[in-house]
């Protein structure tokens, strides 16, 4: 059990304006971790089943939104390893159900859900045990937690045997933090680390800062390119998402990797990079969340 052998490929991007300014662009093709567990979830998932299975713990809870992309992969992560799955679902049911939340449920989530003001405050360990009868291994919002980023380190240990040189900077999007924190903690300031934050605000250096065991200097996280908040998005964002997928034949999904890279170009354009300079990108997959976008924003988005 979860003993995915091979590493994901790392790519090489190659663009006029990465030519012109020599900057050297990788992406880690964590978007190709596994068919339906996609990407960092993945990652953050592995040593929390592995715990679960030691526990003989059988049901997995978890939290999240309507189209989070952990709700996706616990499911289809409880299926393909053999464990129950629950989601608590921020938001009233909707049906028919959106394709992230049919998806969870065709790999056989069930459901609680729950009003937006419960769901901010409640205690959501207590929450959980009250909806739920049955023992269960718990799963923060996004999977983040200490086992968690372990597995996002493994990151850099692939990268480690994968390259020559560790490149100047690592790069990942950013919701709650718990992948680049293990991404930082498996670099040991061997690189610099830029996470763009998918957010509004400044909290999340804090929140990175408190999932890591110990303080490192070599990471920032920008929050320049949030495009408006969490899930909001404007026109240049999708332009660049087709144009990425045209040019490249990588799909981007909008919440995440495409703000990051987004953000990259535009850093590059605007010569905050010296010639020479090495960045890895991180592609933390999420893929589900496009057909959820297009079918509420009107197709926008080309598969
Ligand atoms: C969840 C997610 C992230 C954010 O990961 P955190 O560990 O919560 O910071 C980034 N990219 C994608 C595609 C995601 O699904």
């Amino acid at each position: 059990m979860l003993n995915n052998s091979s590493y994901t490929p790392i790519q090489t991007i190659e663009t006029p304006l990465l030519a012109e300014k020599k900057v050297q662009l990788l992406l880690k093709r964590d978007d190709e971790i596994h068919p339906e567990i996609s990407g960092n979830k993945w990652r953050k998932l592995k040593y929390n089943l592995l715990a679960a299975k030691a526990q003989q713990l059988d049901t997995l809870v978890t939290f999240g939104g309507a189209f989070s992309n952990h709700i996706a992969a616990t499911a289809a992560a409880g299926k393909t390893f053999g464990f129950k799955t629950i989601g608590i679902i921020r938001g009233e049911r909707i049906m028919p159900l959106n394709p992230t939340l049919a998806l969870a449920e065709r790999c056989g989530m069930n459901f609680h859900f729950v009003d937006r003001t419960t769901y901010r405050n409640a205690d959501r360990f207590a929450l959980a045990q009250q909806l739920c009868e049955q023992p269960f291994y718990f799963l923060p919002e996004g999977g983040t937690n200490a086992l968690a980023r372990e597995g996002c380190a493994e990151i850099v240990a692939e990268m480690r045997t994968q390259l020559v040189d560790l490149p100047d900077y690592v790069t990942v999007a950013c919701g709650t933090g718990g992948t680049i924190a293990g991404i930082i903690e498996g670099l040991k300031e061997e690189s610099k680390v830029i996470g763009f934050s998918a957010l509004k605000g400044d909290f999340l250096k804090d929140e990175v800062a408190a999932l890591l065991p110990t303080s490192y200097m070599n990471w920032q996280i920008n929050t320049d390119y949030h495009f408006g908040g969490y899930a909001k998005w404007k026109s240049p964002l999708i332009d660049f998402i087709n144009q990425f997928k045209q040019t490249q034949g990588v799909s981007l999904e909008p919440i995440y990797t495409a703000k990051m890279l987004y953000g990259i170009f535009d850093m590059i354009q605007n010569d905050h990079f010296s010639i020479g300079t090495s960045i890895l990108a991180v592609h933390t997959g999420g893929l589900q969340g496009i057909r959820g976008f297009n079918q509420r924003f009107g197709n926008l988005i080309e598969v």
